[in-house]
């Protein structure tokens, strides 16, 4: 007997159908006698919409609709009340249908388990999760079908994880649980060498590293929630992506006779690797820059510690050199959905930071070349600025890693930069 995790993602339950294909191979891997525990995400476009709820509600407009005087500044406590209500519906619509089907099932909901986070709602971070009463339940035979998403903070209300959170309650219940696997069902057939959707010549990887894995989710590539990698490599789960549609052990697929989906594992379980693995590209990002900043010593801390105490993480930072030895520009990005608050409390800095104007700008695109080989190979920069160059592609911004390189491009290029990174690193198609 083995004790399973299964997650699946919005597509995979967005109606009952699926839902109840889901059900079929749940029951299978029930039958063959696994303990399991299913994470499931809300319907498709379902958090979306429920996001526009609470927009339309507050009275927010984005910029691409036209805009409103209210600011995004909403109460994030209710935001969260509202948007994990997706998964409550599917996982009791997958308990039923379990039920129906005459397996043993119940739902649980992030404060039934419990899943603890910390008070940062609407991107909280899961502290701890009490598994003795789940796990007793698998293991007297029943389903346990987990709302993904979704924990209790503290201050004992409803906290949510951040978009594509279900993700790290998958793993981080795999890790607590000591599971055998945890299996990450979604609509591709695995983390492919870049997005699919965007570039046709992509293709999918048996394995990848926990480390190479942790930077293509961390710079854009949204099959696994970042902290969701953080966690696998943390605990040492071992996480399969694999699809829900045309895996070849769903019932109703043949066996192709491929190995099915892309392990995330340890990099000495991988034999053949790249310098360049992967192209991850990010469009939620925005710039924020700071015109004539004092340059002197201090000032950077007086940027960035209010923004640290908002919760608002920071990704690039480039400082021009200063001119006149007195004064400098200071740009640096966060999250799109961050940009409002990042503003506000900079605006509210004004007078500690000094400096004269403020900007934010969301028609940027980070694009980013990602490889374990990069740490014994020199010259990927070398070659990636002037393939981009080659293509008229103007570089705002620059940050590496032992094993990334990210650059920060107008929006308008992100394709055409991503493909011409896959097909210099040699990845179309191979
Ligand atoms: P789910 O709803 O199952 O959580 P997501 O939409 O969050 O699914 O993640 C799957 C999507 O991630 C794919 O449809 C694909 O467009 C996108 N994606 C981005 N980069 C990659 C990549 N390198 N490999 C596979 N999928 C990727
Ligand atoms: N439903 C949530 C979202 O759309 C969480 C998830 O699907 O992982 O972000
Ligand atoms: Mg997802």
């Amino acid at each position: 007997m083995s004790l399973l995790v299964l997650k699946f993602g919005g597509t995979s339950v967005a109606d009952l159908d699926r839902i109840r294909r889901v059900a079929a191979h749940v029951k299978r891997e029930s039958d063959a006698g696994n303990a399991c525990a299913v994470v499931v995400s809300a319907m498709a476009g379902q958090t979306n919409k429920l996001i526009g709820w609470v927009e339309e509600a507050w009275g927010f407009k984005p910029e691409d609709e036209g805009a409103s005087d209210q600011s995004s500044l909403y109460d994030c406590r209710e935001y969260d009340a509202v948007v994990s209500s997706g998964e409550q519906v599917t996982s009791g619509l997958l308990a039923l249908v379990l039920q129906s089907m005459g397996v043993s099932a119940r739902s649980w909901q992030g404060w039934q388990i419990p899943v603890r986070t910390d008070e940062a709602h609407q991107k909280a971070r899961i502290t701890g999760i009490d598994v003795d009463e789940i796990k007793a339940a698998m293991l007297g035979g029943e389903v346990a079908v987990c709302a993904g998403f979704q924990g209790i903070a503290p201050n004992n209300r409803i906290a949510t994880l951040g978009r594509g959170g279900s993700d790290t309650s998958a793993v981080a219940l795999a890790a607590a649980l000591g599971a055998d696997r945890c299996d990450i069902y979604t609509d591709v057939d695995g983390v492919y060498t870049t997005d699919p959707r965007m570039v046709s010549k992509a293709h999918r990887l048996d394995r990848i590293s926990y480390e190479e894995m942790l930077e293509m989710a961390s710079q854009g590539a949204k099959v696994l929630q970042t902290r969701s990698v953080e966690m696998a490599m943390q605990w040492g789960v071992p996480v399969l992506v694999r699809s829900s549609f045309d895996s070849p052990d769903m019932p109703g697929n043949a066996d192709t006779g491929e190995g099915i989906g892309t392990l995330v594992c340890p990099e000495d379980e991988i034999m053949e690797q790249n310098v360049v693995s992967g192209i991850a590209y990010a469009r939620d990002e925005a710039k924020v820059t700071l015109l004539k900043v004092a340059d002197k010593p201090g000032v950077a801390a007086r940027v960035f510690g209010p923004l640290s105490d908002a919760n608002i993480n920071v990704d690039m930072i480039v400082q021009n050199v200063s001119e006149d030895g007195r004064s400098t520009d200071l740009t640096f990005t966060v999250q799109s959905s961050d940009l409002d608050r990042a503003l506000e409390v900079l605006k509210s800095a004004k007078d500690e930071i000094d400096y004269l104007d403020l900007r934010g700008a969301t028609d940027i695109a980070k694009v980013s070349a990602i490889g374990v080989g990069m740490r014994s190979h020199a010259g990927v920069a070398a070659q990636m600025f002037s393939a981009l160059a080659e293509k008229g592609i103007n570089i705002e911004a620059i940050s590496t890693s032992e094993i990334k390189i990210s650059v920060l491009i107008d929006a308008a290029y992100a394709e055409l930069a991503v493909r011409t990174l896959h097909s210099l690193f040699g990845l179309d198609g191979a």
